[in-house]
This record gives C-alpha cells, structure tokens and sequence, in this order.
C-alpha cells in the first residue's frame, strides 16, 4: 500500500453507521488531538466521556505498557491480578459488594437487565422448575433515555429511532417520562423486575434526575420488589464531581452499570451489585470472552486511581464553574442558550427557540475554528472534556468557540456550515 489513508477511504471501506468530522486525528496529549499535518484541535468531546485523563496520560500508558509485556489475555477460565485489584477498589468505594465485567456500556446494561430477570425468575421458582414466563418481568425506563445498541438495550431505550427496522423487539419493556414521579409510581408494580434510569441523561440531551424523582423511585421500588438499576455508563467515574452521580442525590441503586469513563479510552464495562443479587447469577448463568482481561483493568486501575481522588474530583467541580460561566458569556450578549446545565464535567448547552435543531451546524463551525464539540441531540451542545483538562486549555477551548460562535451568528460569507479559514 503506497498512499496513506484519508476521509474519503472511511466512505469505501467503513460500514455507513457514522459521518465522522472532516479531520482525522493520528495523535492525542492531554486535552489536544492533532492531524497528521500537526493541526491541533481543543478537545471538549473527550471521545463521548471517554477520555477522563485526558489522551496518553502517563500513568495510564505505562499501565497499558507494563501490563502488556506482562499478560494481555487468559479468559475467565482463569482470575487475573487486575481484575481483582480494580473490582476491589470499586467495591471499597460504592454501594456495591460484587463486580462483573464487561467490554461496554451495552453490555453492562444487557448483564443489568439480564440479571434482574433472572432474580425475578429465581423467585417464583419451584423445586427447581422455572415459569416458562415469570409473572414478574417487565422492565421500567425512560423518555429519552440511552442505554445501548444491543436488541435488549436499545429496547430500552427511549428514543424511537435507534428501535427502527429491528422488530420485532424483546417484550415487557415500558417507557414513562423522566422526572415524571407520578408516572413512573403507576408503571412500577409487583410485575417490574428493573426500573433503569440514568442519574443524569446524556444523549438524550444533558439532563439531571430530580432529586425527589430518584428517591421516589427508590421507594417504589422497595414497595413493590423491583430492582433500581442506575445506569452510569456516561455520568459514572469522577464525570459529575462525585465518582459516581448518585452520591449526589442520597440514592444507593441495587444495581449500577458504568462503562466510558472507566478505562480512560481502553474498552470496558461493569455492573456492580450486592452480594445478594449477585448470588443469582450462578457459575454459567452469564459470562464474556473478554469481560475483566487484564490489559482492560491494568488502565482503568491507573484510570481509576487518578479519578477517585479528592484532587481530582475537586478539580471537576472548579472546572464545571469555570466552563459554565464561560458558556453564559459567550451565550448571553446573543440570547443564544436557552440553558446551561449539567453536572460536574457533563455539561449541556440548549440553543435558544431561533437557533433550535441547529447544535450540528456549530459543532462544525467549531471544529473548523479548532475545537472538537459534541452534540446530545439536535438542540444541544455537549461538553464532556478530560476530567484534568488544564484550566489554560479549558479557556483556550471557550476562546475558540466564542470565534465559532461569531461565525455561526454573522457568516461572513454563503450560508453557516460552509468552510472558511481556520482560526
Ligand atoms: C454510551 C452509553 C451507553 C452505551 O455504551 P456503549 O459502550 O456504547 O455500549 C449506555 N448507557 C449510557 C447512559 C450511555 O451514555
């Protein structure tokens, strides 16, 4: 092969899923991208709340490193010394007695939800025979939720289009609107196994739980038996200031899934539960090829070491200010947020009612004036950068989408959206 690939080789060789931006970054450090001309890019997408350390944080690289020149992969037929050591630390920090791993956020859910029935079905059990259908399997989530890609996960999520063309879809899944206490009481009966709810919605637009919503679901739960399962997959590992969201809100779920965060950039997944629940899940009941490999937990050990602590955490909530209040600047003079919201280091940014289904048009405007921005749906800006961003790049970054911002309000010439001159 002489020629080196470009953009136009993912439109010959990459199944049509995704329309990936106009760069292609070849190196990442800290908080920057960089092309292979050495072009930088601010980067406050964090590759969708991944990338918590930033790009090859030391500490997480000479992880990857020492692990593999040490031992990448055994299976689960064997226990490995990572696995153990970061399921320890999780489990020494949360709610939870007992860790499963998984290679994704979908596949944490699918173990959640899988899990939850088979609680259901242990229960009405008898001498040893199962109900070919329990009476108790439905599972409670939400309008505008994200939870997945997989058959059973993006049944449960609630957005419709990512359900379109793949019917018929796996039953005995409800959808009740978020924040809606009154709602979700009346859905959840003695026949719901799970509720699943994200403490802070992320795809479906950067939007906090209620205080009172949780609660109240965590009471209706224990009234009528079924599982709270919080999925934290965006908003877990340091994201919200606290190392999960709902040490925040005062509401201890029965099960949690996490994934993102949670190896800085190395694929992996968890779902953490008490020792009782996990007992459900007996040998053969659940498993993965790769779920806890070592090379997985031996970064996000390093990831989790460097989120977990006071520093850290204490350095997203002073970031979250510094990022909000730039945001209401650049906004205000224009009207151009409706709402500035979020917590910690996922934050939302809703365009006002003459800008709405417009955030792609900025997301482009700002990558071509050096900034690398995420949308939560058409409406709103994302901003999930590292959760150690430097507070010179943090600025830099408002900086470059305050230009973004003058581009997409006057342009300069021909409509928004077409390039024009970097920075
Ligand atoms: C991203 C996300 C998922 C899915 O994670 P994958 O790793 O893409 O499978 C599930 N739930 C929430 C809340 C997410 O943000």
């Amino acid at each position: 092969m002489r020629k080196t690939v470009d953009r136009s080789t993912f439109d010959r060789v990459i199944v049509p899923t995704y329309a990936p931006g106009a760069f292609i970054p070849v190196r990442g450090r800290g908080s920057r991208l960089y092309d292979a001309t050495g072009r930088d890019w601010i980067d406050f997408a964090g590759g969708i709340a991944v990338t918590s350390v930033g790009h090859a944080h030391p500490r997480a690289v000479k992880a990857l490193v020492d692990q593999g020149r040490r031992l990448w992969h055994v299976s689960n037929v064997l226990a490995n010394e990572p696995s153990l050591r970061l399921a320890s630390k999780l489990v020494a920090r949360t709610f939870a007695d007992r860790v499963f791993f998984a290679n994704s956020g979908a596949e944490a859910n699918e173990a959640a939800l899988k899990l939850a029935r088979r609680v259901a079905s242990d229960g009405e059990a008898k001498g040893g025979k199962r109900p070919a259908k329990p009476r108790r399997f439905e599972i409670v989530a939400f309008d505008n939720s994200f939870h997945g890609r997989t058959l059973l996960t993006v049944t449960a999520t609630g957005q419709p289009k990512y359900q379109e063309g793949y019917g018929p879809l796996p039953e005995g899944i409800r959808h009740v609107p978020y924040n809606d206490l009154a709602a979700a009481r009346k859905a959840i009966t003695d026949r719901t196994c799970a509720v699943i709810v994200e403490p802070l919605q992320g795809e479906g637009g950067v939007i906090p739980a209620r205080r009172e919503f949780l609660r109240g679901l965590r009471r209706r739960c224990d009234e009528t038996g079924a599982l709270l399962v919080f999925d934290e997959v965006q908003s877990g590992n340091g994201r919200t200031g606290t190392l999960f969201a709902y040490e925040q809100y005062g509401v201890a779920p029965d099960i949690l899934t996490t994934a993102k965060g949670l190896g800085g950039g190395f694929p992996i997944g968890a779902m953490l539960t008490t020792e009782k629940l996990a007992a459900h899940f007996t040998v053969g009941a659940h498993g993965t090829t790769y779920g806890g490999g070592p090379l997985a937990c031996a970064v996000a050990e390093a990831v989790f070491d460097i989120v977990s602590s006071k520093a850290t955490l204490a350095g997203v909530a002073r970031r979250h200010d510094r990022l909000v209040a730039g945001l209401e600047a650049i906004g205000r003079p224009h009207g151009l947020f409706a709402e500035v919201r979020g917590m910690g280091l996922l934050v939302g940014a809703e365009l006002a009612a003459p800008w709405k289904g417009r955030a792609k048009d900025l997301v482009r405007l700002a990558e071509d004036r050096g900034l690398f921005l995420l949308q939560a749906g058409p409406d709103v800006l994302r901003f999930a950068p590292s959760l150690v961003i430097p507070l010179a790049d943090l600025d830099a970054g408002l900086a470059r989408l305050r230009r973004a911002v003058g581009d997409f309000l006057a342009p300069p010439e021909g409509k928004p959206g077409k390039a024009r001159p970097r920075r």
